[in-house]
């Protein structure tokens, strides 16, 4: 079982198969061919030697009723012209002819060893009967042919069958080989065989330039892959010869664009997370120094700067939690918790928790729940990705602004849409804002305790609940979040 199974995962180049393939398509043919012309002109020059000894044969009992050949025999008298000719017939044909009385009894044979024997068999009968036969024995090689013998005056009509009425006198058996016919086919055979042999080598080194000819552009697509496999990935992946190669091609450069796009944003990343988290480090780095090299520095101004220290090592420590919560997001298959939960109270609670913040700045937060939602969410995810959305709402608004956030479904998805009058996002930044570390405005953001890494978040979150994000914003006049997510799980 395992020897099988080892055997068919293997695998094997194209090139045999092909060949094999072509091999078989072109020379199976060939060969039928010949088997089969063999075997039709074997049978022609049978049946042309069996129709060649019937008109003979026709033409010699004809003779023997014009010459009373049989009542002749009988009487002794004989007739030595025709017994020779009837000797030439059988050499003729390789064969035995045997003339036969209507009394069974054989009253000539060219072998001249059964005359006086009497022969009754079923072919003879009917001749005596009037009917002409033959039959053709291809095992072992031979046919014979029985005519009847119409007496004198009778005339015998086409095809040597009796007229009405008229008397039969006897029969003419002849029995022939047909080795000389096989001898003669095998001889052609075996000169037809060389030809055949050196067609085949022909048609076989055809077939192995054509297949080495067709297989071309696949080695050279190989070889290209084969040096992008080593890691050029700047090789020129273009093989247009067939529809194959070239869709190949096409998707192979496709997913080296895909690459590199991967590569460089990871490049950028890495250079991006090592800049916010290098912002805070230097922050306390200028906020420590600028107090060492007071030399009186009053107590006020210490508890001062420790402050902001303290508010940078915040700062970092968002970070880090939000590049965590990424990197778990990232993952081929990160950890869900679904259950059936209630969206209504989810939402409720993240106002809850959102209000005092909004409070500060006089910013008025709406809930308005179109129904009742239940739905298979992971609960703390989603809390996060909303929460990220209201708070921007409230961050990016001014004073005496006003969130509204609103929750409906239909039979399939339920909806969150967070609407503020705030800043709003310009055109030209909206299909960015979700990319890591983007901030339309720095200052801003900075000032507000953001990373950057929020909308991604809630993005990447939406997402795993098979959902989608929509950004609906004009400058100066807000902004509309829509979170589109399946009530029931999909994995
Ligand atoms: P941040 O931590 O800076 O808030 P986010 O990923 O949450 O990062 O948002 C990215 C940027 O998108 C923000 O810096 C801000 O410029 C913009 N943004 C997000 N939400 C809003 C909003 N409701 N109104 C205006 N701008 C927004």
């Amino acid at each position: 079982m395992t020897k099988w199974k080892w055997n068919f995962t293997r695998s094997v180049g194209m090139r045999a198969p092909l060949l094999i393939c072509i091999l078989v398509l072109t020379l199976l043919p060939l060969l039928v061919q010949a088997r089969f012309m063999s075997g039709f002109f074997r049978k022609s020059r049978i049946e042309e030697s069996m129709i060649e000894a019937q008109n003979k044969c026709l033409m010699l009992a004809n003779r023997m009723r014009s010459s009373d050949y049989i009542n002749g025999a009988l009487s002794n008298t004989g007739n030595p012209s025709l017994d020779a000719e009837l000797n030439v017939t059988a050499d003729l044909f390789n064969g035995r002819i045997v003339v036969i009385d209507s009394s069974y009894r054989i009253i000539r044979d060219t072998f001249e060893v059964a005359k006086g024997r009497f022969c009754v068999v079923e072919e003879v009968l009917k001749a005596l009967d009037g009917e002409s036969g033959s039959r053709l024995n291809e095992e072992k090689d031979y046919f014979y042919l029985t005519l009847p013998i119409y007496g004198k005056a009778d005339a015998p009509g086409a095809g040597g069958k009796k007229p009405e009425g008229d008397p039969v006198e006897g029969a003419l058996l002849m029995t022939a080989s047909t080795e000389s016919v096989a001898l003669l086919v095998e001889n052609v055979n075996h000169r037809a065989g060389f030809f055949q042999l050196l067609l085949a080598c022909l048609v076989a080194a055809a077939d192995f330039f054509a297949v080495a000819q067709l297989l071309k552009p696949f080695k050279r697509l190989s070889q290209q892959l084969g040096l992008v496999a080593e890691g050029n990935l700047d090789q020129e992946i273009e093989v247009n010869d067939y529809l194959e190669t070239r869709d190949i091609s096409g998707s192979v450069r496709e997913t080296i664009r895909r690459l590199k796009d991967v590569d460089q944003s990871r490049q950028e990343f890495v250079s991006n997370v090592s800049h916010e988290l290098k912002t805070p480090i230097t922050s306390i780095r200028v906020l420590a120094d600028s107090l060492m090299a007071m030399e009186d520095a009053p107590v006020e101004l210490y508890r001062e700067f420790m402050v902001d220290i303290s508010d940078e090592i915040d700062r970092e420590n968002k970070i880090i939690d939000d590049l965590l919560t990424l990197v778990k997001m990232d993952k081929s298959s990160p950890d869900l918790n679904i259950s059936s939960a209630s969206v209504n109270a989810l939402l409720e609670q993240i106002l809850k928790r959102v209000r005092p913040i909004a409070k500060k700045r006089n910013i008025e937060l709406i809930y308005e729940s179109i129904r009742e939602v239940t739905a298979d969410v992971d609960e703390v995810k989603l809390s996060l990705a909303l929460t990220n959305l209201v708070e921007n709402a409230v961050k990016y608004n001014h004073e005496d602004g006003w969130v509204r956030v609103i929750l409906d479904a239909d039979h399939k998805f339920f909806y969150v849409k967070v609407i503020d009058n705030g800043v709003g996002i310009p055109e030209e930044f909206q299909s960015k804002v979700f990319e890591r570390f983007y901030r339309v405005d720095k200052a801003r953001s900075r000032e507000t305790g953001g990373t950057g890494l929020g909308l991604s978040i809630t993005k990447s979150i939406v997402m795993l609940h098979q959902g989608a994000i929509k950004l609906l914003s004009r400058e100066g006049d807000g902004t509309t979040f829509t979170v589109r997510i399946p009530l029931n799980y999909i994995p």
